[in-house]
């Protein structure tokens, strides 16, 4: 399939205020050829459409729909042994919720997410139906050393056991990795096995790290020392561990992250809204830290936009530094698009060049967010209008899934009448008020 966006917008080169005038050609998926030429800004009216590569949702949970809502104004504690309440869902169920959440996370520009599945099958799958690529985390628990309800949990012999089924699903466009909801839920045995298994299956390790001095501090009874310094004793901390949240470390853990080349997912959103803290993203980014930024769950976001992340990114860091600079557009838009593509080991570059798969937003400028429309800097409205932008068009390798702010086809519609279906029935087993 062959087609050509005609006559569309792109960033130039020079500047904020540059911008060509481009006709992109489409083949199988891919960028064919990009004819382009200098637009001065007079020249661009409303009826233009102006396109940008797919952002990357660095962290998301497909499979936490059914609790949005209901997890609101919990302390982390309560939270995390609300979600080890087993559902009564089926994988049908979870793959509806994924599909929704996808498709959510998808209308407000993430062509490409990092999510995390104790039941992958069902993400996969979703994954694959809708066509966005990204990266699965297989989370495996073999012990519960937090409050309330225990997760459920898996011998060290069935982690690889399972862990090769569902690597059966690696490819190039959606990566299989593995890891554990905290270091809480992962023997350190099991924390060896990760980083083994992921140098035999050249994968990487997720794990949501450090979430508060709660996890923390239990990390230290349990195993005599904080999170990250436990890593480094073990000697596996290295470039294939991407840390989500690392909102409660000092400045030794900072050093010791930087050295490892690990990564950090910052979700600014729900750490402020489950109460953990601030993660210091300033000294993180001037170690040098690879930093992409998702949504987290949208029991505990409560939206799956990673537009409003990084809009509430860059104001929360900009009010606690007292600097509306400390991070500009440029670093907020590395955050979005190449780290993200790192912290998922895609191969893309996530821009709009010849040879790069087509995952494009097309932004129409009609849209109230882009006037006055002759002062340019179109990309500050994706951060600092974020409620306000959304792509006009999505096109995930070549196939338009989205079109005038619409998913394309009826994946949508049945997973929403499959949710309803099952909030109906009133199986949400709520949790008791306080552990
Ligand atoms: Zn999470």
């Amino acid at each position: 399939m062959s087609y050509v966006l005609k006559s569309v917008i792109l960033q130039g080169s020079c500047g904020n205020l540059s911008y060509e005038l481009a006709d992109i050609f489409i083949k199988n998926g891919v960028v064919e050829n990009i004819d382009s030429s200098k637009i001065e800004l007079s020249d661009i009216s409303s009826d233009h459409f102006f396109v940008t590569p797919g952002f990357v949702n660095s962290h998301l949970h497909p499979n936490q729909l059914l609790d949005r809502r209901m997890l609101d104004e919990k302390s982390i504690t309560d939270l995390l042994s609300a979600m080890h309440i087993v559902q009564q869902k089926t994988d049908e169920d979870r793959y509806h919720q994924a599909i929704f959440v996808l498709i959510d996370a998808l209308k407000s520009g993430a062509t490409s997410i990092y999510a995390i599945a104790s039941k992958p099958e069902p993400v996969i799958r979703a994954f694959n139906d809708i066509g966005i690529t990204g990266a699965i985390s297989c989370f495996f628990n073999d012990v519960w050393e937090g409050e309330g309800n225990t997760p459920a949990q898996i011998s060290l012999q069935e982690v690889e056991r399972n862990f090769a089924e569902f690597f059966k699903a690696n490819n190039k466009d959606v990566k299989i990795h593995i890891g554990s909801a905290s270091i809480l839920t992962a023997s350190n045995e099991l924390l060896k096995l990760f980083n083994d298994i992921a140098v035999r299956y050249n994968t990487k390790v997720n794990i949501h790290m450090s979430e508060g001095i709660d996890s923390v501090e239990r990390c230290r009874q349990h195993r005599g020392t904080t999170p990250i310094r436990l890593l480094d004793q073990l000697g596996i901390l290295n470039e294939r561990w991407n840390l989500i949240h690392a909102t409660t470390v000092d400045a030794e853990e900072i050093k010791i992250i930087a050295r490892s080349g690990a990564s950090v997912i910052h979700c600014p959103v729900s750490n402020a809204k489950t109460g953990v803290g601030i993660a210091p993203m300033l000294d993180f980014y001037k170690k040098g830290v690879n930093i992409a930024i998702g949504t987290d769950a949208c029991s505990n976001n409560n939206t799956n936009n990673i537009l409003n992340e990084a809009y509430f990114a860059t104001l929360l860091h900009s009010a606690i530094h007292r600097d509306a600079l400390v991070f500009n557009e440029e670093i907020i838009f590395e955050w979005l698009i190449p780290n993200g593509l790192k912290i998922i080991d895609s191969n893309r570059n996530g821009k709009i060049e010849v040879g790069e798969r087509a995952d494009l937003l097309i932004w129409s400028l009609k849209d109230p967010c882009f006037v006055p429309l002759h002062y340019g800097k179109f990309r500050s409205a994706f951060i600092n209008n974020a409620p306000d932008a959304k792509p006009h068009t999505v096109i995930l390798g070549g196939r338009k899934v989205i079109e005038n702010y619409t998913f394309t086809g009826d994946l949508e519609k049945r997973a929403t009448d499959a949710i309803d279906r099952w909030t109906k029935k009133g199986l949400y087993q709520e949790a008791p008020v306080s552990y």
